[in-house]
């Protein structure tokens, strides 16, 4: 049997839903799973994670890593790869994630699979699937004479298993390793935005050139706080600076999978298609009917996203 070390992130004290889909991922297979996650206060998270087959989490609690710092981050997780000696490290492609494990990977003289769609995983054997050229193909991946495997998953990919409620993963205290930092991060200044970040959220209203100009996105602001959704947009708004990056969808920006995404105004470019056209419902508000978006669109609604937009909110309340 292989062992699994699966890297969790944690938000406000609970398991990122990104992290359970690993977990998940990493417990059909059969083979031994174990977790780790750091920041203060995560300790119950990391007992939580034997809900969804860890046997055995390391945890690293010290406050000095809620603020990330690369070097403390690679060194604290080196030193629980060395201890857990795993075949396989899941972790979801979140920013620190893609900092932190290609440099792992090197470290243990490694292969790394990243930006991966599917995996499937049969005792140390690790197949994967990862879309290229904006999602135009897709690859198959393999490892070869890798001493360890790493892979990062795309979130909002794989199912999450039903919990096994109450069955806790023991938990293992590890030390900081901080030694020769290069850089000292001081603060890390959070988006004003009181949303759910795109990549967690299960309802998107996402706003393209076709709002006309950056006041309007209030709109889209107003039917998210009916519907409770979170505000994405292309990235031609973006680099028009009507919104931050943050919000931005697509191949150069968040990959997102939520059950609703409303693109409004939005052309459905292969690029912005790269970031969400796995949402389980799409709707499209476009006043070209010819425009791609309406391809990958579950529902289209052929007009004025500044005239259709209002009505919505209007009738969602009614029934919200
Ligand atoms: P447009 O293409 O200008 O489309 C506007 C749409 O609004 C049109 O379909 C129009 O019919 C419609 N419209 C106009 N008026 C209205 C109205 N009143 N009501 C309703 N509809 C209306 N793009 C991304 O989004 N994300 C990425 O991550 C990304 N990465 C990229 C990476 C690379 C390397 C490159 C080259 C490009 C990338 N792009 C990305 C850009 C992408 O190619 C498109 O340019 C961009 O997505 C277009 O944004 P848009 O749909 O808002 O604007």
């Amino acid at each position: 049997m292989a062992k699994i070390l699966v890297y969790c992130e944690a938000s406000k004290g609970s398991l990122k839903s990104a992290s359970l889909e690993l977990l998940s991922a990493a417990k059909l297979s059969g083979n031994e799973v174990e977790a780790c996650l750091l920041g203060s206060a995560t300790k119950d998270a990391a007992a939580k994670t034997g809900e969804y087959g860890a046997s055995l989490a390391y945890v690293c609690e010290s406050d000095q890593l809620d603020t990330y710092n690369s070097d403390t981050y690679m060194q604290t997780l080196e030193s629980i790869i060395e201890k857990s000696n795993p075949d396989i490290i899941l972790a979801s492609g979140s920013a620190s994630a893609r900092d932190i494990f290609p440099k792992l990977a090197a470290k243990f003289d490694s292969g790394i699979a990243a930006d991966c769609t599917s995996i499937e995983i049969n005792g140390a054997d690790v197949k994967l699937v990862k879309p290229m050229y904006s999602g135009k193909c897709l690859a198959d991946v393999s490892f070869e004479n890798s001493t360890k495997k790493f892979v990062l998953m795309r979130p909002n990919q794989l199912s999450v298993a039903e919990p096994e409620a109450g069955k806790a993963a023991n938990v293992e205290e590890v030390s900081l390793v901080s030694n020769d930092l290069r850089v000292i991060v001081k603060e890390i200044v959070q988006g004003a935005s009181k949303r759910l970040d795109l990549t967690e959220a299960n309802v998107i209203v996402s706003g393209g050139r076709g709002l006309k100009e950056a006041s309007n996105f209030q709109l889209l602001e107003d039917l998210a706080d009916v519907i409770g959704a979170s505000v994405g947009a292309s990235r031609a708004v973006v680099d028009a600076g009507w919104v931050d990056h943050s919000m931005q969808v697509g191949q150069t920006g968040k990959t997102v999978a939520p059950s609703l995404y409303i693109a409004c105004g939005i052309s459905g470019a292969i690029q912005h298609l790269a970031g969400m056209s796995s949402s389980k419902v799409i709707v499209a508000i476009n006043t070209d009917p010819e425009a791609p978006i309406f391809q990958k669109a579950t529902y289209g609604i052929v007009g004025d996203a500044l005239e259709v937009l209002p009505v919505l909110t209007e009738e969602f309340k009614k029934i919200l």
